[in-house]
């Protein structure tokens, strides 16, 4: 069986759509910077673009997320593999996301973060896929909404491949 990936969101489109995204929070953000909160693994090629497009000295953390298993399916737990390097009480936090599906993974980390006692908690998803949607939850800076597809590239995976694509793409298999 072979696989290839047909593009859905183009390299340029995805450039435009940051530098956007940066502009916008930047603007927010003028008087005090946040600390963006990069949900790895899939957010890291978008965190590290978004963070360059944002004109403010802003904080990057990591933080490890997992609740997707080898294959397309949300296992419905979500599992925190590695916690963020500093607390983050008093700031305001900028969770950034890859994609937003059945809208868990997020609503857990807000729960979470609201534990301790940032002052704010915002959400930027690159993409957000609504009619997935388990819980929902407020996406403060979004990059587009697509349809219910799986998708891969731009830091998004299927089993560990294709998160070094420049675009966002749909696996087609023959
Ligand atoms: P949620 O908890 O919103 O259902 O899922 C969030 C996580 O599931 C994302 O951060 C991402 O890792 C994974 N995910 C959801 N939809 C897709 C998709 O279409 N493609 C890939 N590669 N991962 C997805």
């Amino acid at each position: 069986m072979s696989e290839r990936i047909v593009t859905m969101i183009s390299k340029e489109e995805i450039d435009k759509r940051v530098h956007e995204l940066g502009a916008e929070i930047s603007d927010h953000y003028r008087a005090n910077p946040p600390v963006l909160v990069c949900v790895l693994k899939g957010s890291f090629v978008f965190a590290a673009d978004l963070a360059r497009a944002i004109d403010a000295p802003v904080r990057i953390d990591f933080l490890g997320m997992r609740s997707y298993g080898e294959g397309t399916e949300s296992s419905g737990v979500v599992q925190i593999t590695q916690d963020l390097s500093r607390p983050i009480a008093g700031e305001d936090v900028l969770i950034v996301e890859d994609i937003v599906d059945t809208g868990l993974t997020i609503a857990h980390l807000i729960d979470l973060f609201r534990t301790r006692a940032p002052r704010s908690v915002k959400v930027c998803a690159l993409l957000h896929k609504p009619a997935r949607a388990k819980v929902q939850v407020k996406v403060d800076y979004l990059g587009f909404t697509i349809e219910d597809r799986f998708v891969v590239g731009y830091g998004l995976d299927w089993a560990e491949k294709y998160r070094n694509l420049p675009y966002i793409g749909v696996v087609e298999r023959s």
